[in-house]
């Protein structure tokens, strides 16, 4: 098949598209034709190699893809079955989805949502799955439409964009952080009703005027720091990334004092049984216009190219990756 391949020369990371030869199933895989899959900022620092996110070499990137099952030897899945898969550690320790096809345990596999085509699954992607478990996280920490103003962090990204466009759906007033001023006409369209400049949120004291009643981050370091000094007395912020820094410059102040919640959100090991609600949700909730957004569409050899660009902060929404369909 043909698949992007990541391998490793004196400590750099080469990708090239190359025909390789796929294990044989065992017990409980399921071999799928891939259509659709889609770059995400782990893939970035997988295939540029400035993330350790790859393990072994030599690996197919690609943490999510969407197709249909060519092979199964899982009882529940049967050939020519629609299904999509994110997260799991494929694209990281397991040959992923920037491939022609993946072979991947049963277990791991969703059933396409009746009403959502592969393409539109893979418009959501692990992004868009991602920002539904931040907006989920939000309700059941009781932050409902009434209680204030949710601020997204890293807004034009792909769960930023899309957490956007949830919280919009669901009826809360949203305030959307970006870097860049090219981005607010696209942030506007999407349904932000505030927009507040990145540089706003690089100094911070420990605690300062309460403006949020829940926060969606995907940035981290002092732009955390600053939404939690922030955030309402009793509110919640749901932090799923790291695209600003890893470290967390804060104090315990929100905590001790406004009782506020910081909750991480992982969308890699989601147990199975959460996965299907939270695609039916995602199903249901966004609009038909999100998928009309202008999302960028690529080859399996662009995505070296189109991987820089995540990593020079030049991506708007999402990019998809067409392999078949
Ligand atoms: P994108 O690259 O699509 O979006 C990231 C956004 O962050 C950019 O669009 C930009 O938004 C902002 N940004 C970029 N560089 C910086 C910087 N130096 N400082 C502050 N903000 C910056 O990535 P994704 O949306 O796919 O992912 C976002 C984050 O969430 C990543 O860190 C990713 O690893 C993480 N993630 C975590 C998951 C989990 O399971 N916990 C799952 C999926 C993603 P703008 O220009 O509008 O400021």
């Amino acid at each position: 098949m043909k698949a992007l391949i990541l391998e490793q020369k004196e400590n750099q990371t080469l990708a090239a598209v190359k025909d390789v030869a796929l294990p044989a199933l065992s017990e409980g895989d399921v071999r799928v034709d891939i259509d659709w899959s889609s770059l995400n900022y782990k893939d970035a620092l997988a295939i540029t190699g400035q993330g350790k996110i790859i393990r072994q070499f030599p690996m197919v990137p690609g943490i999510d893809f969407s197709g249909r099952v060519s092979e199964s030897r899982d009882p529940r899945f049967t050939p020519s079955q629609a299904v999509l898969l994110t997260g799991w550690g494929v694209g990281e320790s397991h040959w992923g989805g920037l491939a022609a096809q993946a072979c991947v345990k049963g277990d791991w596999l969703v059933p396409l949502p009746e009403n959502l085509s592969a393409r539109h699954a893979m418009i959501i992607g692990t992004a868009g799955f991602t920002a539904m478990l931040c907006v989920m996280a939000l309700q059941e920490a009781g932050v409902t439409p009434q209680s204030g103003t949710v601020v997204v962090t890293g807004a034009s990204g792909g769960v930023g964009s899309t957490a956007v466009v949830l919280l919009k759906a669901l009826g809360y007033t949203v305030a959307a952080v970006t870097g860049r001023e090219a981005t607010h006409a696209f942030l506007r369209q999407l349904g932000a009703d505030e927009i507040l400049p990145r540089s706003d949120f690089e100094q911070t004291r420990p605690l300062e005027k309460q403006l949020w009643a829940g926060a969606v981050d995907t940035v981290g370091g002092n732009v955390l720091a600053k939404v939690l000094a922030q955030t309402n007395y009793g509110g919640c912020v749901a932090a799923c990334g790291l695209a600003g820094g890893f470290s967390l410059p804060t104090t315990v102040m929100p905590f001790i004092l406004r009782n506020v919640r910081l909750q991480g959100v992982d969308s890699v090991s989601v147990p199975t049984a959460k996965r299907g609600e939270v695609w039916l949700r995602l199903a249901q909730l966004l609009p038909e216009a999100y998928y009309q957004q202008a999302c960028r569409e690529i080859t399996l050899e662009q995505a070296p190219a189109v991987a820089a660009d995540f990593l020079q902060n030049n991506i708007q929404g999402r990019t998809l990756v067409k392999i078949s369909g």
